[in-house]
């Protein structure tokens, strides 16, 4: 297979610790609750149909890793919405994400927020987790394309006053994604530099 080929391809699934791939890429992680878009946001940002879209929510996988075309990964973690996961399904979820995001590995989360709901506790949730654990995270407003011309000023506001920041994206209709990829693009290359330099 020729190398363009493989990219945009998954590298691996893992559900142990000792499979997390190696081999130094930089570790953009996409994190969110069941059903907040996280497939049709990934496929959208590896330019192919590589995670299933409207699957049942809450089953049980491991963390997915896929390559991009710009050369790092892409670590597709489970909903985070836990409802209809049994506790001992939930906490061994739980070690898996905490010892990717401890491994010192991820560049990068990605928070998938809905846009029409952007206090969810879960999220909220997730992002002090983030900040807890020290790694860097975006706020990513999904499904976009679902708010009226009218309402974009106001939504945006709400996402802010509880996220911070917000990349606005629509899988649907493609609008934001070229930002957001340039935003991974630029949040990597300053951790490479400031590592090399
Ligand atoms: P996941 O459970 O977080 O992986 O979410 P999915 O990607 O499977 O999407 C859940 C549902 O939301 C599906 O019915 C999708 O078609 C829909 N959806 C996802 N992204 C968008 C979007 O940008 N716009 C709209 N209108 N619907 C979306």
């Amino acid at each position: 297979m020729k190398k363009d080929e493989s990219r945009g391809a998954l590298v691996a699934a893992v559900h142990r610790r000792e499979d997390f791939p190696r081999g130094g890429h930089a570790v953009v992680a996409m994190v969110g609750r069941s059903n907040v878009g996280k497939s049709s946001l990934l496929n959208r940002l590896l330019g192919a149909d590589v995670a299933r879209v409207g699957k049942t929510p809450g089953k049980t996988r491991g963390i997915y890793f896929y390559e991009t075309r710009d050369g790092h990964h892409i670590a597709d973690l489970p909903g985070a919405g836990y409802a209809r996961r049994s506790k001992e399904e939930r906490e061994g979820w739980a070690r898996l994400a905490d010892e990717l995001f401890g491994s010192g590995r991820v560049s990068l989360a990605l928070r998938l927020i809905d846009s029409r709901v952007p206090d969810a506790s879960a999220d909220v949730e997730l992002r002090d987790y983030l900040e807890g654990v020290g790694v860097p995270s975006l706020a990513v407003a999904t499904k976009w394309d679902r708010v009226g011309a009218a309402e974009r000023v106001r939504a945006r506001r709400a996402i802010e006053a509880e996220h911070g920041a917000v990349w606005p994206v629509s899988a649907k209709t493609g609008e934001g994604i070229d930002e957001l990829r340039r935003e991974i693009r630029r949040v990597i290359s300053r951790g490479e530099e400031r590592a090399h330099g």
